[in-house]
């Protein structure tokens, strides 16, 4: 599969074997990294496959949920956080799932004819910090920083967030057929604090839409997100839906 084969026991070993993270391909649940080197596109020089790492633990202990990026899609579909087990649940099919970790979700690519990435919505609105390594060391962001960076080069060790304590939504639209991608999501929390809006499943990476936030007007989304064409839908019915989807967000947010 790969030139060397790097099977750390521990988060702690995992680290050191990741290092600075050069010519390291990280494998999860490998859903995204096997058919690429099934087709030949792929070819790691160092695999560093996290399976036995212990990096799977999914606790909550008073209002925080901590989960390791090896927390499987199955696991938070199955879970008690309804709003991350809504897009849990529309990630790939049964068997998918089950291999497919959160960690791989975040830190996937687009697909070559559809985007990925769909926890990034929820995990946005929830207002979530993911802990990683890699050059410069560990560190803790908002999602929404790590997902705007170089995935490339880290390792993520965690991510943590605070139950929902207001009102929350989740809108997506996706065709009506087993495997089909998302064509948009949309997750919005409330808190006294205000709103906070993910969208995913539009480009290659989730975004935090600042914008909608403070105006609570739906079309002030794509002044945050530039939507894609690709095969699963056109760029332009993108932006026309994520309106949509956005404003059903919003009223059912301000109406509960
Ligand atoms: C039939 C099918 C349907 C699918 N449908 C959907 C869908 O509806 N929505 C969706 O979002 N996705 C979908 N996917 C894509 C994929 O299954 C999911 O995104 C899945 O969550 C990826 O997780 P994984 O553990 O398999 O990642 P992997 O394939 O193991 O890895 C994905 C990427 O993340 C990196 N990575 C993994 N873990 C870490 C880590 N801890 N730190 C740093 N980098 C890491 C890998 O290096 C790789 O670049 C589908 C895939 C298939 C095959």
């Amino acid at each position: 599969m790969a030139a060397e084969t790097l099977v750390p026991s521990s988060a702690d070993e995992a680290v050191e074997l990741f290092g600075d993270g050069d010519d390291i391909t990280v494998f999860a649940g490998g859903t995204t990294l096997m058919p690429e080197i099934a087709a030949g596109r792929l070819k790691p020089a160092r695999a560093l496959l996290l399976h036995r790492s212990g990096l799977d633990d999914l606790r909550t202990d008073g209002d925080v949920t901590q989960m390791g990026p090896m927390v499987t899609v199955a696991a938070l579909a199955d879970g008690a956080d309804e709003l991350l087990a809504r897009f849990a649940r529309q990630v790939g099919d049964r068997e998918v799932r089950a291999g497919a970790t959160v960690g791989g979700n975040l830190c996937a690519s687009a697909g070559l004819g559809s985007q990925r990435g769909d926890l990034g919505a929820p995990l946005i609105a929830l207002g979530a910090h993911v802990r990683s390594t890699g050059k410069g060391g560990e560190r803790s962001e908002a999602v929404e920083d790590f997902l705007a960076g170089e995935r490339s080069g880290r390792l993520m060790l965690g991510i943590e967030y605070d139950r929902p304590t207001g009102a929350w939504s989740a809108q997506t639209l996706r065709r009506r057929h087993a495997h089909s991608y998302a064509i948009a999501n949309v997750a919005i929390c409330s808190s006294g604090d205000g709103i906070r809006v993910g969208v995913s499943g539009v480009g290659p990476a989730a975004v935090r839409c600042r914008s909608v936030e403070q105006s609570r007007n739906a079309e002030d989304v794509l002044k945050d997100v530039d939507p894609v064409d690709d095969a699963v839908a056109t760029a332009d019915y993108r932006r026309r839906m994520l309106i949509v989807l956005v404003r059903r967000a919003l009223d059912e947010v301000e109406s509960a």
